[in-house]
């Protein structure tokens, strides 16, 4: 456009001067008449090439926008397929390019406005103008905290354009999901250390005790070394159950390929737990069910349906019963349609509304006390989710203060 504009103007003003040559012709010419009307013919189109277009003078008018359009249409191409939000500025700090990764945070029209209508934060601003005072790239971190608190890092940047011309690229990250995912760490690390520290607490004390004023009573000692049995039992499980989550999410991404009957590992899960439910008089009724093949991992599914058995046990109702039930069902949609279910049955005192959809998060118990009565460590439904993550299955749980629980594992049959 600006080109051909150019162009028109070049030979309109070379018209004008010859134009002008001919008229001064007219008066050494022996044709004057003649010369004088090509003349005046060559003036008027070389005046009218030589004026501004119409278009040429709106695109004058409207200087900002025009700049937008100096940035090269592949070059907006490429750079509106990175999915991360991103800001080009010129060296006025007026955002001259803004991919659609950018609106999420940006409202969509930042585009002509100068970067301090689009982003308030003090710290990114501050970053742009050292940049554009020629400073080097700098990364900033920054937040929000409406609607929810997220965490940002903005990457400002001086860049030249193969076909000519710099531009500040203000690249943003949200690190709010990395950000979570490190304050997790950061809390499993503090509880997994918090419930050693408890049994480890109990058992130095009575350490010392043993060696104080206990030393020479036989009884005390006996009562004592009983406790520090239970408390490093309690340790061992919890480290067991810790080293068993690190190992099934390492391996999370990974789906089992076997095949195994989920009938034949619900029996020997409940065959190992058969002691444990004694001493509470509980009963427990596995339903007669032909075999039910499912895509999965033997040890991993034998885990589940202890953990699932044993909490039936510990948190079920003396002299009650613990049932386990099997079927199949067909899921709508969905990439493994046919499904085999368990449910593990109880009748003990249920599970608040409010605590069920807490229940598989890593230390959460109802009641921590009871939890610890019964030797829990807060891992067990935890590792239910992971593993039936990997066997990609699920978990759902039903209960009612009162009226007893129910988990039901789902998961997809063998073809
Ligand atoms: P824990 O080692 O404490 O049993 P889990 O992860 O297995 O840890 O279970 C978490 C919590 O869920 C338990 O502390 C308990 O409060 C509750 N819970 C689990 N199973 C049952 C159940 N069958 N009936 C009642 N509450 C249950």
């Amino acid at each position: 456009m600006g080109g051909t504009g150019a162009r028109a103007r070049f030979v309109g003003i070379a018209t004008v001067i010859i134009g002008f040559g001919l008229i001064i012709a007219v008066f050494e010419s022996m044709a004057p008449a003649m010369a004088a009307v090509i003349g005046m013919v060559l003036l008027s189109l070389g005046m009218f090439l030589a004026m501004p277009r119409e278009s040429e003078r709106r695109n004058a008018a409207a200087a900002p926008a025009q700049e937008s359009s100096t940035m090269p249409v592949a070059t907006r191409k490429v750079l509106e397929c990175i999915d991360e939000p991103l800001l080009v500025l010129d060296f006025a700090g007026r955002v001259v390019f803004a991919n659609s990764a950018s609106h999420a945070i940006f409202s969509g029209d930042s585009e002509r406005k100068h970067i301090s209508a689009v982003l308030r934060t003090p710290e990114v601003l501050e970053a742009v103008e050292r940049v554009l005072n020629g400073g080097p790239a700098e990364n900033v971190s920054f937040g929000s905290l409406v609607p929810v608190q997220r965490y940002y890092r903005a990457y400002v940047a001086r860049n030249t354009m193969e076909a000519g011309g710099s531009f500040i690229l203000v690249q943003i990250r949200d690190l709010t999901a990395l950000r979570r995912a490190e304050e997790l760490r950061a809390d499993f690390v503090a509880n997994a250390s918090h419930e050693l520290r408890t049994p480890l607490a109990a058992v130095s004390g009575f350490i010392d005790t043993l060696r104080g004023h206990a030393k020479d009573d036989a009884e005390a000692r006996e009562r004592f070394l009983e406790i520090m049995s239970i408390e490093a039992g309690r340790m061992g499980r919890l480290i067991d159950d810790l080293l068993s989550l690190t190992r099934i999410e390492l391996n999370e991404h990974n789906p089992p390929i076997g095949a195994v009957d989920v009938v034949a590992v619900v029996r020997d899960a409940a065959a190992v737990l058969g002691p444990l439910a004694e001493p509470d008089g509980i009963t427990i009724r596995i339903a007669a069910h032909e075999s039910l093949r499912v895509v999965g991992d033997s040890d991993e599914l034998t885990q589940v349906f202890q953990n699932l058995i044993h909490n039936a046990i510990k948190y079920g109702r003396a002299r009650g019963e613990v049932r386990v039930n099997f079927g199949a069902a067909e899921l709508q949609g969905g990439r493994n349609p046919r499904q085999i279910f368990v449910s593990v049955v109880d009748q003990g005192e249920g599970i608040p509304r409010e605590a069920i959809p807490r229940l598989t998060e890593r230390f959460y118990r109802v009641d921590v006390k009871r939890s610890r009565e019964r030797g829990g460590t807060g891992l067990g439904l935890a590792i239910v989710k992971h593993i039936l993550n990997r066997h990609q299955g699920r978990l759902a749980i039903e209960s009612a203060p009162g009226e007893g629980s129910t988990f039901t594992v789902f998961l997809p049959a063998a073809p």
